[in-house]
């Protein structure tokens, strides 16, 4: 059977050859990761572009501590293990004839470019590095099935852990911040996450208007937003959602900010389509915050796309460029900010498809009021 990691390979190796390399350097772990499975701390891959038979010219490059690793996790591409990865790579490129080498310009340091170019010149050989930019976050932007079905698990973990907390009564006055960050993190765990997706945010009364607040010794109290931004990862997939939710009784200021921000977020969500522009999607959803006086507090973008890192391509904000493909894993996240009083942010993960995006956090949007 043909690993998802061989397909992926030989859509940067056409990518490649298109643009006139005869290898391509991957050294960024996570794309690492994607192209050949690894997941140790050290790899690289050596990419041929000669075509042929899957696999022809390919390299993957790691240290003495990852030979039994690699022999499994990577058991369709050639190993080479030497402590110098990149240069030890580089070599077998300059070896193998290579005279345009693809590499990562994002990811190599100054250092290392320099150490490169003075390896590729030796011996007045003539290889020339070529920058190929983001090509292989371009890839991971699009996911196949098993990566979107690793970002439901991701995002299931992270609707039930909220649902237990919230049944449990533990969102309620008189808790920190912390101590529900930790619960959380902890339910997560337990229910089959490897990792938060990243530090939870629990932002509670005048912090909810703190976009990304870091929970603090500040108590819950009767009548606050509460806003809880958090997510697992499963498989390495991450999951990210928002839910804000009153405790006690809701005051009308926070219903009409509540319904303003999720009326945008549905006007977001319904945008999500193959082949729309990322700054229209942007635009559905901030006219609406706009239209209602409250422009300049929604005060970032409005979503990113979440995969093997919690932010990843596409961007989705008035900066960002290019269109929506059928695959991608997005957010959808405006917020409302009011400084000193309170703030709502309202935020799924939605698969794109040909049809009506899929939802993938589930917990409902309503206003919980607890
Ligand atoms: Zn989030
Ligand atoms: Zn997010």
């Amino acid at each position: 059977m043909t690993r998802p990691e061989a397909g992926r390979r030989d859509r940067l190796r056409a990518a490649a050859a298109v643009a006139g390399l005869d290898a391509v350097l991957v050294t960024d772990l996570l794309n690492v990761r994607y192209l050949t499975g690894f997941t140790g701390s050290n790899g690289a891959l050596l990419l041929g572009t000669d075509g042929g038979s899957a696999g022809s010219g390919d390299l993957f490059g790691t240290d003495g501590r990852y030979t039994t690793q690699a022999g499994t996790q990577v058991p369709d591409v050639e190993l080479l293990v030497d402590r110098a990865t990149m240069p030890a790579l580089a070599r077998a490129a300059r070896t193998g004839g290579a005279t345009r080498l693809g590499f990562e310009s994002h990811v190599v340091t100054v250092d290392e470019l320099r150490g490169l170019e003075r390896l590729l010149g030796e011996d007045g050989a003539a290889v020339e590095l070529v920058s190929i930019r983001r090509a292989v976050e371009a890839l991971r932007a699009v996911k196949d099935d098993g990566e979107i079905e690793a970002l439901r698990r991701a995002c299931a973990v992270a609707d039930a852990a909220l649902a237990e907390l919230a049944a449990e009564g533990a969102l309620r006055p008189g808790r920190t911040e912390l101590q529900v960050g930790r619960e959380l993190d902890a339910r997560m765990l337990a229910l089959g996450a490897e990792a938060p997706s990243f530090e939870t945010i629990v932002a509670a009364g005048a912090n909810s208007a703190i976009p990304h607040h870091r929970p603090d010794s500040t108590e819950l109290t009767e009548g606050d937003f509460l806003k809880l931004d958090f997510g697992a990862t499963v498989d390495g997939y991450h999951s990210d959602m928002t839910r804000t939710l009153v405790l006690g009784h809701a005051a009308d200021w926070q219903r009409e900010v509540y319904e303003l921000v999720a009326a945008a977020q549905a006007a977001g969500r319904a945008a999500l389509a193959v082949g729309a522009e990322v700054t229209a999607v942007d635009a559905a959803a901030r006219d609406v915050i706009v239209a209602a006086g409250h422009g300049e507090h929604f005060t970032h973008g409005l979503g990113h796309g979440v995969g093997l890192e919690i932010h990843e391509a596409p961007g989705i904000s008035a900066l960002g460029a290019g269109t929506l493909a059928a695959g991608m894993a997005v957010t959808v996240e405006p917020g409302v900010y009011l400084p000193g009083h309170g703030g709502v942010r309202i935020e799924d993960t939605l698969i794109v498809t040909d049809d009506e995006p899929e939802l993938l956090t589930l917990t409902s949007k309503e206003l919980l009021v607890l």
